[in-house]
């Protein structure tokens, strides 16, 4: 099959222009979509063409299938690339595209539907023979079975939102007399969030730590992993910081790992790239969910593995074969990620506003994905999510003192970031030791809870 000659991307900030980077060096077209508010944003300024697709608000502009269809339509654009967020992972508009003759640069519907309710997620991976967290077996008819479940896998217990996502909807009890209140807060929560409050039930570990793992599959029945991403280091359920690979993890409990969800998703038949997400404890994985889309995180593998994971899920969207298999697949160094927010480094509030100077620091080993530049103002309607520096180095010792290296040299002059809380963590002893969990660094800014 002949690949695309033009690519239209429904996003914005750095996942656009990361998309827009893969197309380019692939010699590809590239068709940006905007909001009113974004009308001088990087993605519109670097794309071939650039399509305003409504006002601000994301449910008018980057969630508006109808406007996002008809762009493609007006440009002649073949396939869409939906970036992470906003409709990444709506089996809808997947369809819709197919429907309207276009290629969805993601997976097949049926998976994205599958996945994206976290209780089907969890019983495909029972029926395929991927551990999971010990839980209630689908959803939570009444709070008599929330209370037999969680007297049957003892406390503390996790209530969870089935169509959850960004950490909301999840409500903890640790005893008894905690459940009702969660099962009402949760069961509220992702009604508000997300239409939905369909909720089930985990044990909450103590101590996991957040291990991932990197999938590419194409048409054919190939699938192959890109290892691990160790995402620990969160904040609210969000993660702050990643790196690959994990510092607790040995190669053999890599290649484990790899073998059971390649084997896995073979099964399902599943298409392009693909994350499955596990907690670590006591030398065990538990699978929580499945995100059927590229990730944030996404640079850490590449980095690792040198591979392009872009150009690999427009190549498989083309049609075309992986061309190569597990055996290909090495792992160089190690990388890490901070995920810099316009955000107060203390209290994390909101800091939209204009960024009078941006300096990206640079060097060997240092990327940075970022749709910021001196003069832009940081629109307060979407995400805070600013810039992605991302180093490499020989190991994880080196990755660290580089990455403490590049924060000094970065300048966001204007609004507040979090750089200085990633200066802090960069050289923290326990950081550097490599030995936390999830619940690391909220007792490190801290919070309790
Ligand atoms: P979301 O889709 O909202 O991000 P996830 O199921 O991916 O929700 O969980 C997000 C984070 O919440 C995990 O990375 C982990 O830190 C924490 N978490 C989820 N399930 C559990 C659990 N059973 N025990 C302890 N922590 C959990």
């Amino acid at each position: 099959m002949a690949q695309f000659k033009k690519v239209l991307i429904a996003n914005r900030g750095e996942i656009a222009l990361r998309v827009h980077r893969a197309c380019q060096e692939m010699g590809i077209r590239t068709v940006a979509v905007h909001s009113t508010a974004d009308a001088s944003a990087m993605h519109v300024r670097l794309a071939d063409e650039s399509v305003c697709i409504g006002p601000p608000a994301a449910r008018d502009s980057y969630l508006n299938m109808a406007a996002i269809l008809s762009a493609a339509h007006i440009t002649g654009a073949e396939a869409i690339h939906p970036g992470y967020g906003f409709l990444s992972e709506n089996a809808d508009f997947a369809e819709m595209v197919e429907a309207h003759g276009l290629a969805f640069i993601g997976p097949r519907a049926p998976h994205i539907r599958m996945m994206g309710d976290k209780i089907s997620a969890k019983d495909a991976m029972r029926r395929l023979g991927v551990p999971l967290v010990p839980g209630s077996p689908g959803a939570l008819e009444s709070l008599e079975e929330a209370r037999e479940v969680a007297d049957r896998i003892m406390y503390p217990v996790l209530i969870k939102a089935a169509a959850g996502g960004g950490g909301r909807g999840m409500k903890v009890a640790h005893t008894a007399d905690e459940l009702e209140e969660a099962w009402r807060v949760a069961r509220t929560e992702a009604k508000a969030a997300f239409g939905n409050d369909a909720v089930y039930m985990e044990k909450y570990l103590d101590r996991p730590r957040h291990i991932e793992l990197q999938v590419l599959a194409d048409s054919y029945g190939n699938v192959v992993h890109f290892g691990e991403r160790d995402c620990s280091l969160q904040r609210r359920h969000q993660k702050l910081v990643e790196e690959a690979g994990s510092p607790i993890l040995s190669a053999a409990e890599r290649d484990a790992l790899g073998e059971t969800v390649t084997t896995a998703l073979k099964e399902l038949g599943y298409r392009n790239a693909g994350t499955l997400e596990f907690l670590w404890q006591d030398g065990q994985f538990a699978f929580i969910e499945m995100n059927t889309r590229l990730q944030v995180e996404h640079p850490v593998t590449e980095m690792v593995s040198s591979v392009d994971l872009v150009r690999e899920q427009i190549r498989i969207a083309a049609g075309e074969e992986l061309g190569y298999d597990q055996s290909a697949v090495t792992f160089t160094g190690h990388a890490i990620e901070c995920r810099i927010t316009a955000e107060d480094p203390e209290t994390f509030a909101p800091s939209p506003g204009r960024v009078n100077t941006f300096h990206a620091p640079g060097g060997l080993g240092v990327r940075v994905d970022s749709a910021l530049y001196s003069g832009y103002s940081v629109p307060p309607h979407y995400d805070s999510l600013v810039a992605k520096l991302v180093v490499h180095g020989a190991d994880r010792p080196q990755a660290i003192a580089r990455m403490a290296r590049a924060l000094n040299e970065m300048v966001v002059d204007g609004i507040r970031t979090t750089i200085p809380l990633h200066q802090r963590i960069m050289a923290d002893p326990e950081f550097q030791s490599g030995e936390y969990t999830i619940h690391w660094l909220e007792r490190f800014v801290g919070m309790t809870k």
